[in-house]
């Protein structure tokens, strides 16, 4: 199917996209990979008369470390997390989520922002930037605000961005020392959207309790969940393996996944479980060794 038509305009600045948005309102969308929005204009599910292109903005281009955050700018695509030299060390839930973003096509093009303002409850940044405690900056005509990631996802496509307002950055807070992620997710074939995915994000104290834990679940509900009681639980203690299990079950009852191609909803919060508890073994591992 070929898209409506739609008149194209590419900005230069921030400002300018801003301005754009603001005199255009719903009639407008932003596009930056269009790896979402080109399959959502081509089966009709949107029909803006104004696509406002954010590739040509130089200030959103960026991807670095800074004042304890690491800062993506915009337009940092899937495969520059992938590929970041050096990166996995420090941020192994966000290499790893990276990698299995669909396919090399789709990571070449795809940004992280996008992912997040698209809020597809299957999207895999949604999982991994909630269980990294990650933030989002909104820019609009009036300035910029921060939200959490949690405050920013809102339901199923749903965000809290404004009709005149840019994501222009995601951050994630640098993590500490003695800390490990993963992110697992089981798929029907390599490039599919997740049957069921897992981030998490664990930080130990020296005796080895856990004082930080970020546990995301893609798939497996409206909109990304973050699964608050699992992470309650792991406060304070020492991750053995019965307490790493325990944590896993207690995060598949907060899933609620649904019956769907993919396969029956028991069946996905039985993976939640087995994701959790294989993804909490490799970041409580990684932490160790960090
Ligand atoms: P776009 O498509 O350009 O935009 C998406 C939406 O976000 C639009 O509503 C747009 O207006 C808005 N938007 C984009 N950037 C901004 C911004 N800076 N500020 C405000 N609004 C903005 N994703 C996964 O997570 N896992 C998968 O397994 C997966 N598989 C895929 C397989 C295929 C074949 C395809 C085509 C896509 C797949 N995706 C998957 C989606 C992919 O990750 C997209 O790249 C991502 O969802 C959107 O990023 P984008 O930059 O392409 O956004």
């Amino acid at each position: 199917m070929i898209t409506p038509p739609f008149d194209y305009v590419a900005p230069q600045t921030v400002a300018e996209a801003v301005q754009l948005l603001r005199r255009h309102g719903d009639e407008a969308k932003v596009i930056a990979g269009g790896q979402s929005l080109i399959p959502m204009l081509r089966f009709r599910l949107l029909e803006p008369a104004l696509l406002v292109d954010i590739n040509r903005i130089e200030e959103l281009a960026y991807f670095r470390e800074e004042g304890g955050f690491l800062r993506l700018g915009a337009l940092t695509r899937h495969s520059d997390v992938e590929f970041a030299p050096g990166l996995e060390r420090r941020y192994p839930l966000l290499v790893a989520t990276a990698r299995v973003v669909a396919d090399p096509l789709v990571r070449n093009r795809g940004t992280v922002a996008g992912s997040l303002a698209h809020a597809d409850p299957a999207g895999d940044w949604g999982a991994a930037l909630l269980a990294a405690g990650a933030q989002v900056v909104l820019t609009g005509p009036d300035g910029s605000r921060t939200l959490s990631v949690d405050d920013f996802l809102l339901d199923t496509f749903t965000t809290a961005l404004g009709e005149d307002e840019l994501l222009t950055e995601v951050r994630v807070p640098v993590p500490p020392e003695r800390t490990g992620g993963a992110y697992l997710k089981l798929e029907r074939k390599v490039g599919d959207f997740a049957i069921a995915a897992v981030g998490v994000q664990v930080t130990l104290n020296a005796a080895g309790e856990c004082t930080r834990a970020g546990i995301g679940l893609c798939g497996v509900g409206s909109i990304s969940l973050r699964a608050r009681q699992a992470e309650e639980y792991l406060l304070g203690r020492t991750l053995t393996e019965d307490v790493l299990a325990e944590a896993a079950s207690v995060a598949a009852e907060e899933a609620d996944p649904v019956s769907d191609q993919r396969g029956p909803a028991e069946y996905k919060r039985d993976m939640v479980r087995v994701l959790t508890r294989r993804a909490l073994q490799q970041a409580v591992e990684r932490a160790r060794a960090a």
